[in-house]
């Protein structure tokens, strides 16, 4: 009797892979934004009037009048279906990590019953989803159902081709009947207004005339696993929760640190050009791809792009990599930490503020002490990050993320800023009422004379900072890699606004005191220093002596867990700080702490009784199968006269049985439902539950190195990381 009958067909499958063939490829002049209803598309198909309103709402968030959008439903329409699209839908992006859509025809039937094509200014500009299907977190009762989807105008409409055929695609928002935000992109508007709003005024306290509006800018850097699609189907918890729940380590991991920048293997590279090739056809800028830390993990990066639309594009970016796998016989796991032991998955948010008239204001330039913009700006931003910290934490918090934060390969669950030494010296010399001049990095002389000279970026990089200025933006590294990026960017824009309203607040008071703007700056960013400095830091985050002395010494909060950091939505200080930005109303506010915790129950909860399952129905089977084959063995040896040493047997049977004792008190576990709060709820799962499944998953793993291979009924780490 062999139970492991999945992982061999896989084994059988994948060794007749062979790289996809995709045919000839296009280039990238004929391909790029192919897809798209841009700006170019609209200047080629709208009147000059119409193509002007929808330029500057598409540049700067100025209304659109019904006219003007009935123009460009009709001439969005005539060029969706010249590319053979026969729906479209309203895409939103409900509080899950995932998008939604309905698709609606463009067909109705004349009364002569000839079908006619039709969509309006109304159809473009509205669209009604059942509100109360999606996750709303109290707001919504199931029969007072009523929600809406509304076009944003400043999220170019594209062309989504599946074997199902070409869908006209249409970037929404998504709200409730009663006007609540139920999605993540109403907020990162909004908060993108908030910024505009406050950074107006301090550059204009600071003597601007011409300034244009602010946008934030994203570039996210998605890491991900690719694993062959046979081993996945033979994995329930890989099919279900997204990761492996069991699974020894392999002889060979990432030790040799192999495969970090490495050649990618054919079947990866074809499978990359085929996503890039995609991406490029819907104008996603993917720019940079290369292998990760782990076996099997690779990263892509597109270029950065407004943030709004970068978080669509993310969104879209996540599909179509998941999409495109499969046709390559791959699974792409985008979850934090498909396998134990294994480097995770994150997702580095690269973010700035700027325009087009004063450019990107946390761009240092050379001499970052004479550039009076960028001090208040990233100012701004250490005051913001000590302020809300928590916040950050919070919106990044999620059941998967908690396996890489406070791990020793991610960015820590304490919430500091890193400015590099050059930039940290600047802060503290302003702290210290004192601007000198800034060392340069002056010329790096490697001693290779082949080598050309060049010059030495002013900070060294801190791979261990979760929240990193990098140059001429800020990267928030603790991001998950299965996470909408709209959260963070929500959470750095809102703090930001807050900030910045606080600077020109004080700008004002100095400036009318007859301070000229340099010393009124720097006396408001010396504040700043003295009530945030501590925030700073440019040491090892992964240091246990770090993790004491961020909370004993400096005040910061350590938020291990999403049980502890969702309930920061809650506090005073983040529900002021979104109701004075107007980023998010209590209400709002209050049904995202349920949607989410929600979410990380129900995921705990998940994984729990999968584990159970497979604990039950294939772990201990397999160790049953194998201790009656050696009974039946030792039986027929022993009327040979050989004994058979049974200290095999004995294990197995051991851990067999604790196996099923773990297994019992995790059931016994998960039945409890008498909890006073979501909080107690969260709590329980955070410790009792895990260590219990922690306990369930040790015994399984150390079977897994007892039972002979060819009953063991997983495939095994050793096979699934690395790719043939
Ligand atoms: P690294 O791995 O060194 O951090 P990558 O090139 O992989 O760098 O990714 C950096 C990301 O940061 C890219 O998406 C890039 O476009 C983005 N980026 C660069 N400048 C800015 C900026 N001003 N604002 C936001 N993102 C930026
Ligand atoms: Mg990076």
């Amino acid at each position: 009797m062999s139970s492991n009958l999945a992982r061999t067909q896989a084994l059988q499958t994948i060794s007749q892979r062979a790289p996809m063939d995709l045919g000839k490829t296009e280039p990238l002049s004929k391909i790029w934004a192919c897809d798209v209803f841009n700006l170019a598309r609209m200047e080629e198909s709208l009147s000059k009037n119409a193509f002007k309103a929808m330029k500057k709402t598409f540049q700067t968030g100025a209304p659109l009048d019904p006219a003007t959008a009935d123009v460009v439903a009709a001439a969005m329409k005539e060029w969706a279906m010249s590319k053979g699209a026969k729906f479209f839908s309203h895409i939103f992006y409900p509080m899950t990590n995932a998008t939604a859509e309905k698709h609606d025809g463009f067909i109705i039937t004349s009364p002569e019953g000839n079908a006619i094509t039709d969509f309006s200014g109304s159809l473009l500009i509205k669209g009604e989803p059942d509100g109360s299907s999606f996750p709303n977190g109290s707001i919504r009762a199931t029969n007072s159902a009523r929600g809406y989807t509304a076009w944003d105008p400043t999220s170019p409409a594209y062309i989504m081709h599946t074997p199902n055929g070409a869908t006209l695609m249409i970037p929404c928002v998504f709200l409730s009947w009663t006007g609540e935000s139920l999605d993540k992109k109403i907020p990162l508007l909004r908060s993108n207004t908030a910024m505009n709003s406050a950074a107006q005024r301090v550059l204009k306290l600071m003597g601007e005339t011409d300034i244009a509006t602010l946008n934030s800018s994203c570039g996210a850097e998605q890491e991900y696993f690719l694993i062959d699609e046979a081993y996945a189907v033979a994995r329930p918890d890989i099919m279900l929760s997204g990761r492996t729940l069991f699974g020894a380590a392999p002889a060979k991991g990432q030790q040799f640190d192999d495969h970090y920048f490495g050649a990618i293997p054919e079947r990866v590279q074809v499978f990359m050009q085929d996503i890039e090739d995609k991406l490029y056809r819907l104008g996603i800028p993917a720019k940079t791809h290369h292998n990760e830390v782990a076996p099997g993990q690779f990263e892509i990066a597109p270029y950065f792009e407004a943030a709004n639309v970068a978080a669509d594009h993310q969104q879209l970016l996540m599909t179509v990599m998941k999409m495109t796998a499969k046709n390559h016989g791959f699974m792409c796991l985008l979850h934090e930490k498909p396998f134990a032991g294994v480097n995770g998955s994150g997702k580095h948010v690269n973010w700035s503020v700027g325009n087009s008239t004063q450019g990107n204001l946390l761009d240092p330039g050379h001499t970052p002490e004479e550039n009076l913009h960028f001090l208040a700006f990233c100012g701004a931003v250490i005051r913001g990050v000590h302020l809300y910290g928590p916040l950050l934490r919070a919106v990044i918090a999620s059941a998967s993320n908690d396996h890489r934060l406070g791990a020793n390969e991610a960015p820590p669950a304490i919430l500091s800023v890193y400015l590099g030494d050059q930039l940290e010296q600047v802060f503290n010399d302003i702290k210290a009422g004192k601007i000198l001049k800034t060392e340069k990095g002056g010329n790096m002389d490697l001693g290779l004379s082949q080598i050309l000279h060049f010059e030495r970026d002013p900070g060294d990089r801190n791979r261990t900072s979760p929240f990193a200025f990098t140059g001429n933006r800020f990267e928030f590294r603790a991001v998950g890699s299965s996470q909408s990026v709209s959260g963070p960017l929500v959470a750095m824009n809102t703090m930001l606004a807050d900030s910045l309203n606080w600077i020109a607040d004080k700008l004002e008071t100095e400036l009318s005191s007859g301070k000229d703007v340099t010393s009124a700056t720097l006396t408001v960013l010396k504040v700043v220093m003295e009530q945030h400095g501590n925030v700073v830091f440019g040491g090892n985050g992964y240091s246990p002596e770090w993790h004491k002395a961020a909370v004993a010494e400096r005040g910061l909060k350590n938020l291990p867990t999403s049980a502890d950091a969702l309930p920061e939505l809650l506090s005073q200080e983040v529900s002021g700080l979104f109701e004075r930005t107007g980023v998010l109303t209590p209400t709002e506010l209050h049904s995202r702490f349920e949607v989410y915790a929600e979410q990380y129950i129900n995921s705990i909860d998940v994984e729990a009784k999968l584990m159970v399952n497979m604990a039950t129905t294939m772990i201990y089977p397999a160790a049953v199968t194998y201790l009656s084959e050696l009974a039946a063995t030792a039986g027929n040896l022993q009327e040979l006269g050989i004994t058979l040493d049974n200290s095999v047997a004995t294990s197995v049977a051991t851990e067999a049985n604790a196996l099923m004792v773990a297994v019992g008190k995790l059931s016994e576990a998960r039945a409890k439902h008498d909890f006073d709060s979501i909080q107690d709820h969260m709590t329980f799962l955070a410790g009792t539950v895990r260590g219990l499944m922690t306990e369930v998953r040790a015994h399984a793993d150390t079977l897994e190195t007892l039972i002979a291979d060819e009953i063991w009924p997983l495939p095994k780490y050793s096979e699934m990381l690395f790719i043939k």
